[in-house]
């Protein structure tokens, strides 16, 4: 097996000493993709000291670097589909039109989003009458620990933490590896830029 033959390499953020084993062939790696999707939706900041206590949107991107030293059969580090349909489109399908909590947050006003789930679904009978029938995915599921839930039918996605960039950053980071990384092909970042204009401000998670 080509571990017995791997280096250890310093790694994190403040180069602190924390040592994992690196395959030498990750450590090599020449080739990188990187691939993004759009996604809106509010979140708010628990304990913020500024504007974003409050409920807020942005069209945030979710951004994601993978390497490798080698190709495979068909030319690729990884298939730009796959990037897509297990990471991206995923996070996609929790985040867009929702509201971002914290499980701390969510928990004490989770009473209170259900009562205004409730409000706001109800107003499409007032416009449209009885009757109406609309199509939407509306089952609860669970994507790297963080949860979509419909408190009174209104789309909420809980983490387990508050949502910063930062904080989303890393989560993304761990989700793209669970689920691309192997002997040849390693994740090697992920962004999340939080506003695009006029100035973009971005978070990286790089381990
Ligand atoms: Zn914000």
């Amino acid at each position: 097996m080509g571990e017995v033959c791997w280096k250890w390499e310093l790694c994190g953020i403040y180069k602190r000493s924390l040592m994992i084993p690196v395959s030498p062939r990750k450590l090599r790696a020449m080739y990188t993709v990187r691939k993004s999707i759009d996604i809106d939706f509010a979140h708010n900041i628990e304990g913020h000291r500024g504007a974003c206590i409050n409920i807020h949107g942005h069209t945030w991107k979710f951004e994601v670097d993978v390497s490798a030293s080698s190709l495979d059969p068909e030319g690729f580090v990884v298939d730009f589909k796959r990037l897509k349909m297990d990471v991206l489109q995923p996070c996609h399908r929790l985040l867009d039109h929702s509201v971002a909590y914290g499980a701390r947050i969510f928990s004490e006003v989770e009473g209170e989003l259900t009562s205004m789930g409730k409000v706001f679904l109800a107003s499409r009978e007032k416009i449209h009458g009885a009757g109406l029938v609309v199509k939407e995915d509306r089952e609860p599921w669970i994507l790297e620990g963080a949860r979509a839930c419909f408190p009174g039918g209104m789309k909420v996605a809980v983490f387990p933490f508050s949502p910063t960039s930062e904080r989303l950053a890393k989560w993304l980071y761990t989700l793209a590896s669970s689920k691309l990384d192997d002997d040849r092909v390693t994740v090697a970042c992920a962004r999340i830029y939080e506003t695009l204009v006029p100035v973009q401000s971005v978070a990286e998670y790089r381990p």
